[in-house]
């Protein structure tokens, strides 16, 4: 790619056949999936790729998070994630109280089917995994393959990759206007213009504003604000420790570097900017977080929210637009665009590029994903 820092309008090619908006996880990953096939320019409004919801995450691979119709998109990405040195083992545990079991065993019935590692596990093994657990935490689903993810590596991965074929990344260019010439796209920002034949929005929370611009329809895509709160506890954090989400939504932690990430699990309704977190969510993490185990929180080092963005259905949106030629959706990634980024990128370059798929992805049904399912 052309030097971040040096890209000028002028350097710019006059045409590519595809340029993406937005150089988070997901318009990176497309990019490096479509560059080997066709020229690519990537678009990125801010300074840095990844400075928005890509940079803000939970950091974390688990195979029943997003519910079953993303399940297939994080299995089919574990390979790659796995061969490229990318994930760290940590398990994920669900807990409930006595009146949740349930609900816990409920869990276990959805997601064991579907070939997820996951069976209950009662007090004493909860207590082995998570000291100073508060009693009344007793019923616990047990996830032994759950990982964090390198984050920074996979998006490095994927800009290098896009790079070392030819892809041109182009940072501080917020576009903000589209229109046809002859069967192209002609994009325009501050200071630039590009002509492509093939538009892919991955602009994250603003994926329905930017497909305004090219006059199709929103898709009712909507950025929820998620908050994490930084702590330093005593006791410290056993390294090994899962990541523990409560079975009400209401709360999960895990370790992170020898502190600890805490995060109320909120899903707070909210616009596309560079969003900050509200004290109150952050004073009810830490309630939620000492409500779950007995131990003090001896420093509140940091605290950041991000927008995660869903479609109205939950399920991520990967297609061409029903209306608008030429206009391919990549966005709505919600909760679980880090983890599914491997294959959802894989598979979305086939349906862009009309190219078949392969193993990562001949066993997703792309069906589930297209924009076309909301209907005219
Ligand atoms: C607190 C939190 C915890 C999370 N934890 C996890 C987790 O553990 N595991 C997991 O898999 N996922 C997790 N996620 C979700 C994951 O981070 C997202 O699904 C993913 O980062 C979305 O990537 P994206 O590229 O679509 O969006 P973004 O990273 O937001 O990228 C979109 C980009 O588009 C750019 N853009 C917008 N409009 C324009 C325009 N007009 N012109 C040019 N560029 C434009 C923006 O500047 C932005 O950089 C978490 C998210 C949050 C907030």
């Amino acid at each position: 790619m052309t030097d971040i820092a040096t890209a000028t309008a002028g350097d710019l090619q006059a045409s590519f056949d595809i340029v993406v908006i937005g150089a988070g996880i997901a318009g990176a990953s497309l990019a490096a999936e479509c560059a080997a096939h066709a020229r690519v320019l990537l678009v990125e409004a801010e300074d840095t790729p990844g400075y928005h919801t890509t940079g803000r995450s939970a950091a974390y691979w688990e195979e029943s998070y997003g519910g079953p119709g993303v399940v297939p998109l994080t299995a089919a990405s574990g390979g790659f994630l796995e061969s490229h040195g990318l994930l760290s083992p940590r398990a994920g545990l669900t807990i409930g109280r006595a009146q949740d079991r349930d609900r816990i065993e409920a869990f276990v019935d959805r997601f064991a089917p579907l070939g997820v590692d996951v069976r209950m596990i009662g007090r004493d093994e909860m207590t082995a995994h998570v000291p100073g657990l508060r009693p009344e935490w007793c019923h616990g689903a047990y996830e032994a393959k759950g990982a964090d993810i390198d984050v920074a590596g996979l998006h490095q991965i994927y800009l290098a990759q896009a790079r070392r074929s030819g892809s041109v990344l182009k940072v501080r260019a917020r576009v903000a206007q589209a229109s046809r010439e002859g069967g192209d796209w002609r994009l325009e920002w501050p200071g630039g213009t590009v002509r492509a034949a093939l538009v892919v929005n991955a602009a994250g929370a603003w994926a329905d504003p930017v497909a305004s611009l090219f006059g199709a329809a929103p898709l009712g895509i909507t950025p929820l604000r998620r908050t994490i709160v930084q702590v330093r506890t005593d006791p410290l954090p056993p390294l090994q420790m899962p990541l523990t989400f409560g079975i009400d939504e209401d709360f999960y932690f895990k370790p992170q570097s020898g502190r600890l990430l805490i995060s109320p699990h909120d899903e707070i309704p909210d616009t596309a900017h560079d969003v900050a977190p509200e004290e109150l969510d952050v004073a009810i993490a830490i309630d939620r977080f000492e409500h779950a185990v007995d131990w003090r929180i001896a420093a509140l080092e940091r605290r950041w929210a991000g927008l995660r963005s869903f479609a109205p259905d939950r399920l991520p949106v990967y297609g061409f637009d029903p209306q608008v030629p030429g206009l391919f959706w990549f966005a709505g990634q919600g909760g679980f665009g880090i983890q599914t980024a491997p294959a959802a990128a894989r598979l979305a370059s086939q349906l862009l590029l009309g190219r078949p798929r392969d193993a990562m992805t001949e066993a997703l049904d792309a069906g589930r994903y297209t924009p076309g399912r909301f209907g005219a």
